[in-house]
């Protein structure tokens, strides 16, 4: 499944700010709202969303075809795509025909709309596509994005982008010399709770940060996972989960870290963790020498965000999961409501493409927490040596 690079790294930028619900929060650097329009911010000159979508019909909802039937296409997106205003779910692409007659029957697919991995290149000649998510294992990924920008669809990539920079660099490009746009499935941006957060660190609610922690862990059994396959998953919990912590950090003070240090855990279970770590401690050193301690591992559960500030702190626990995040600050508990999280973060990257707007979780965002992770794996595999993330 990987690729050569064939493009030279694109500049990347260092601080991403975030506008979230109906504020807007400026970083020195830059800031992305959920959908935002214009070229004048740093978003902006990535490219990937400057791209027209004059190639996009006008239609009162956007079809959306799923890359792979598995456990979050199958539990969360089809349900999901029930429930959205901007789009719908209009095919399917998979490697299992038994599935195929099931969704086509349970979501009333059409036969024309419905994809192997073989025939997925014809989707460019189907108007009922306008955007291609792709919930594959996480090598998968930037084969099917490239081939879907080639094939002239708007993308969704699922997290982690790819298991190298240079193969999410190859899928911004991609997108840029297609035309189309690029985003990540990074749904937590489009909740309230960890949106709140967003707020009280970027807009410094409680005065400056002063340090930052965070866990995401659950435990694998099963050793026929493709979690535990290094050539298909890039990493163990670091990619799968720990990513949401990496996520919850920079998205709490809207910047990237300047340097990582990481150190792997113990493995008490060698059956099922030869090929990828089963634990990790990592420290996410941002400016002004504010730190944040994050933890990841397949063989424990762990899942919330802390923040603490000059003069508050805040907690999400848990954090990271599908509904019923629960969040408290020292003011007291947060009263914010449930939302489904795909639907809205689906119905927002439909609006951009419309609307011909930025999304908020564009490639670069998914580009830079890659380089982040691959930071954090060289860091433990030099045995703790601070590494500096390249700006
Ligand atoms: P699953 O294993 O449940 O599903 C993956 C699907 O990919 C399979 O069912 C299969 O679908 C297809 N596939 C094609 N080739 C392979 C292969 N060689 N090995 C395994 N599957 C293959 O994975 P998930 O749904 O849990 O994860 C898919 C992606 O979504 C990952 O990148 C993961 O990180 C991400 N994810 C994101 C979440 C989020 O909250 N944003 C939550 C969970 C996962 P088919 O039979 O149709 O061909």
């Amino acid at each position: 499944m990987k690729n050569k690079p064939t493009t030279p790294r694109r500049q990347f930028i260092r601080n991403i700010g975030l506008a979230v619900g109906t504020f807007s929060l400026i970083t020195p650097q830059f800031a992305l709202t959920a959908c935002t329009s214009g070229g004048n911010q740093e978003g902006a000159a990535t490219g990937t969303d400057t791209a027209s979508s004059s190639q996009t019909p006008q239609k009162d909802k956007l079809g959306i075809a799923l890359v792979g039937l598995g456990n979050y296409a199958g539990g969360q997106l089809a349900p999901a795509l029930q429930e959205t205003k901007n789009c719908y779910l209009a095919g399917i692409v998979t490697g299992t025909p038994a599935k195929a007659e099931e969704w086509k029957k349970k979501y009333n697919i059409p036969d024309e709309n419905v994809y192997s991995y073989e025939s997925y290149d014809d989707i460019a000649n189907n108007p009922d596509i306008d955007i291609i998510y792709v919930v594959l294992p996480n090598a998968m990924h930037p084969e099917y994005v490239i081939r879907g920008a080639k094939a002239g669809k708007h993308m969704i990539s699922e997290k982690p982008m790819a298991t190298t920079v240079e193969d999410c660099q190859r899928m911004i490009d991609a997108c840029n010399e297609n035309k189309v746009k690029l985003s990540i499935g990074y749904r937590l941006h489009f909740e309230p709770h960890n949106q709140r957060v967003m707020e009280l660190g970027q807009q410094k609610v409680y005065g400056n940060v002063k340090n930052i922690s965070g866990a995401h862990s659950f435990t694998i059994s099963d050793p026929s996972r493709w979690r535990l396959d290094k050539k298909l998953a890039g990493g163990g919990p670091l990619m799968d989960v720990g990513i949401y912590v990496v996520q919850g950090a920079c998205y709490t003070l809207g910047e990237t870290p300047v340097a990582v240090t990481a150190s792997y855990g113990k493995v008490t279970k060698p059956d099922l963790f030869s090929q990828v770590e089963q634990s990790i401690h990592w420290e996410m050193e941002f400016r002004n020498g504010i730190v944040a301690k994050c933890d990841s591992s397949y063989a424990e559960g762990a899942n919330y965000l802390k923040g603490e500030a000059e003069n508050g702190w805040w907690e999400l626990s848990p954090a990271y999961s599908y509904g019923g995040i629960e969040g408290k600050t020292s003011e007291g508990p947060m009263d914010l409501p449930q939302v489904n999280q795909q639907a809205r973060q689906m119905d927002a990257f439909a609006d951009c493409i419309t609307h011909n707007k930025e999304t908020s979780v564009p490639g670069e965002m998914g580009l830079r927490d890659v380089r982040i992770l691959m930071a954090i794996y060289e860091s433990a595999d030099k045995g703790g040596k601070r590494v500096e993330i390249e700006g």
